[in-house]
C-alpha cells in the first residue's frame, strides 16, 4: 500500500502543533492516521479516558512517559495508540525490523495486550508477535525476525536475546512496560535491565504501573530519559 507523502507530512505537522494545554476529550481531536482512526472506531473507542488524555498527546510528540493509574483506567491504549502512530509516522515497514517491544508481567496481560492490538491494529501493516514461551524456542525464533512489534514477557524475550543468534534490537525505536510494578514484584528486575541494556539508547520509553514504589522509580530513574509524569488519581 502506497503512502500519501504529503498526508505523512500534514500528519506530522499535526502532531507538532498539537496543544498540550487543552484536553483531547475524543480520538478524532487527536491527529491521527486514517488506520488507527479506522482500527478504533470500528472498535467502538470514542472518548479518551483520564489517563489517555494526558499520556497520548505526549507520547504522540515522542517523550518518555512515566505513568501511574489504577488499573481499569485505559492504560493499554495509552500506549498502543502512540506506538502505531509513531511507527507510522516513521513510515516503518516489515523491512526495518523489530520498532516497538512492549513488556507485561504476565502471560496472561501479554495476551489481552496483543488482543487490544490486533483490534485497533487490524488497518495497518504492521507485523506484531507475542513472545511469552509455551511455544519451543525454535519456533517463536523463526517468527521474530520478521516481527515490527513484540508482546513479551521479560524472562522469554531475555532468553532470546541471549539465544537467538538473528534477532536484532538495535532498531528500536519505542519501549514500553506494562505493569512496571508487578514486573518488579515478580522479581523481573535483572531480566528487565539486561533488556534495556541490549535496546538502542536513543528509544522513546513508556514506563506504567498502577501504583507507584520505590522499585518502580529505580527502574524509570534507569530508563527513562527526562520523562513526562502522568497520573491519574481516583475521585474523592
Ligand atoms: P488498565 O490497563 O489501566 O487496567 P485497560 O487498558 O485494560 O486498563 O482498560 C480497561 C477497560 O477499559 C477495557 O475493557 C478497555 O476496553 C476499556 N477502555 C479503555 N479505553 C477506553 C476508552 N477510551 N473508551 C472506552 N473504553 C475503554
Ligand atoms: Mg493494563
Amino acid at each position: 500500500r502506497k503512502r500519501n507523502a504529503d498526508d505523512l507530512e500534514s500528519l506530522e505537522k499535526s502532531v507538532q502543533d498539537l496543544g498540550l494545554k487543552v484536553e483531547i476529550k475524543d480520538f478524532k481531536d487527536l491527529p491521527l492516521s486514517q488506520p488507527t482512526a479506522s482500527g478504533l472506531e470500528a472498535s467502538h473507542f470514542k472518548t479518551l479516558t483520564d489517563i489517555q488524555s494526558k499520556a497520548v498527546p505526549l507520547a504522540l510528540k515522542g517523550r518518555d512517559i512515566l505513568g501511574a493509574a489504577k488499573t481499569g483506567s485505559g492504560k493499554t491504549l495509552a500506549f498502543l495508540v502512540p506506538v502505531l502512530e509513531n511507527l507510522y509516522r516513521k513510515k516503518w515497514t516489515e523491512f526495518d525490523g523489530l520498532g516497538a517491544l512492549i513488556i507485561s508481567p504476565t502471560r496472561e496481560l501479554a495476551i489481552q495486550i496483543f488482543e487490544v492490538l490486533r483490534k485497533i491494529g487490524r488497518h495497518h501493516t504492521f507485523s506484531a508477535g507475542l513472545i511469552i514461551g509455551g511455544r519451543s524456542l525454535q519456533e517463536e525464533q523463526e517468527r521474530l525476525g520478521r516481527m515490527n512489534i513484540l508482546v513479551c514477557t521479560p524472562g522469554r524475550m531475555l532468553q532470546h536475546m541471549d539465544q537467538t543468534a538473528a534477532f536484532e534490537v538495535d532498531n528500536v525505536q519505542m519501549l514500553v512496560m506494562d505493569e512496571a510494578d508487578r514486573i518488579m514484584d515478580m522479581g523481573f528486575q535483572t531480566a528487565v535491565d539486561a533488556i534495556v541494556e541490549h535496546l538502542p539508547k536513543k528509544r522513546q520509553t513508556m514506563l506504567f504501573s498502577a501504583t507507584q514504589t520505590k522499585r518502580v522509580s529505580d527502574l524509570a530513574r534507569l530508563s527513562l530519559r527526562d520523562p513526562e509524569y502522568v497520573s491519574v488519581h481516583e475521585a474523592s
